[in-house]
């Protein structure tokens, strides 16, 4: 366990010592939060294929659960949204659990989960995706970099080589004996902050030139319509995260524009119910996209940092993000401790959002020639 884990950990515990535990702050002024997770996995699976920081076993799932039980209600996302529309805060703070992706896992794992518990749950699902045996793009990426850094170094200079011939410096990958060192995890979110889909597949393209083609991944497929509508049945809300989970920051007005309305017409057509919700993939916005989500027809939307847009509060409603490891004491256990500093942002400071969220059109880079 790192250095910074205890740290963390004996700041949390003193904190909560020093009776700060007695009223969890809520996110003011809502008194709402909303958190957001990934795959949630079956106790005693390795998490090894996954992008770090997306996976959460089911009894560490209920054991967050449980603790946030003690202070919030739980409520439906659509409850929660219509709490912030009104400007209707009375009562016990409130909490709506949120899953991004659609992995299949969801329908699994956390559906039986929060029905036992009585707790409600929304899905954002990737519409393209949904019914295929397509991965999403990070956890190809992921896959294909971490075979990448598997290579010594001399092996993954080609990987250097095969960027700059695609015009593209990322210090990381640039490899070789002397470059700096890198780990998959560092490129993947150098690579997806650096570039738009259509250049991170033509990199994938090459990629598996070098380190070979992927093999069948089921622990990362993602739902299927049937089991999209039996969440809904259920009483999940479902909600957009885009066609093709393309970073909206990084595409052309054009693409961010279809990738908006195309998944929410598909899904109301699939779900036959009116969909208000949107989460921006990675939650990356900026005025152009919370413009183009408004213009899309979405009422609510749904980010990963606390950075809000005051004319816009509802299309850019924070959330926070859970897994596995993100309320883990140095000691290994699970610190509910370190829950309430997580919800209550006490490590805002030290992990500042490095997202650009002002417009810039010299980021949109415009897909490359076929
Ligand atoms: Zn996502
Ligand atoms: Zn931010």
């Amino acid at each position: 366990m790192s250095h910074r884990a205890y740290v963390k950990t004996a700041a949390a515990e003193a904190l909560c010592r020093t009776g700060a535990d007695r009223l969890w702050r809520v996110p003011a002024p809502e008194r709402a939060l909303v958190l957001g997770y990934h795959r949630v996995v079956e106790d005693g699976t390795r998490a090894g294929s996954s992008v770090p920081a997306m996976t959460i076993r089911t009894s560490t799932l209920e054991r967050q659960l449980d603790e946030l039980g003690r202070c919030f209600r739980f409520v439906t996302l659509d409850e929660l949204a219509a709490g912030l529309e009104s400007g209707r805060t009375a009562g016990r703070p409130v909490v709506a659990v949120t899953f991004d992706d659609g992995y299949r896992d969801v329908y699994e794992h956390a559906l039986p989960l929060l029905r036992r518990k009585g707790i409600p749950g929304a899905v954002f699902v990737v519409t393209d995706l949904v019914g295929t045996e397509g991965l999403l793009r990070h956890d190809r990426l992921y896959l294909l970099l971490s075979r990448a850094f598997a290579q010594p170094p001399a092996a993954r200079s080609r990987l250097g080589h095969v960027l700059r011939g695609l015009g593209w410096r990322v210090p990381i990958l640039e490899g070789g004996e002397d470059g700096p060192p890198g780990n998959a995890y560092g490129a993947l979110r150098a690579l997806l902050e650096a570039a738009p889909a259509a250049h991170l597949e033509r990199l994938m393209d090459e990629l598996v030139r070098v380190v070979g083609p992927f093999e069948p991944r089921p622990e990362l497929q993602v739902l299927d319509w049937d089991m999209v509508r039996a969440l809904h049945r259920a009483g999940f809300t479902v909600g957009s995260h885009t066609c093709t989970h393309v970073l909206l920051t990084r595409e052309g007005p054009e693409r961010v524009r279809i990738e908006l309305a195309a998944s929410r017409r598909r899904l109301e057509g699939e779900l036959g119910s009116p969909i208000r919700h949107l989460a921006y993939p990675d939650g990356r916005f900026d005025e152009a996209v919370i413009g183009a989500a408004a213009d899309a027809g979405y009422a609510f939307a749904y980010t990963t940092c606390q950075h809000r847009d005051r004319r816009r509060p509802l299309l850019t409603i924070s959330r926070r993000l859970l897994w596995e490891d993100s309320c883990r004491a140095a000691g290994g256990g699970f610190s509910p401790s370190l829950l309430r500093c997580q919800v209550q942002g006490v490590f805002d400071v030290a992990r500042r959002c490095r997202q650009e969220h002002e417009s810039s059109p010299a980021a949109r880079l415009e897909p490359l020639p076929a």
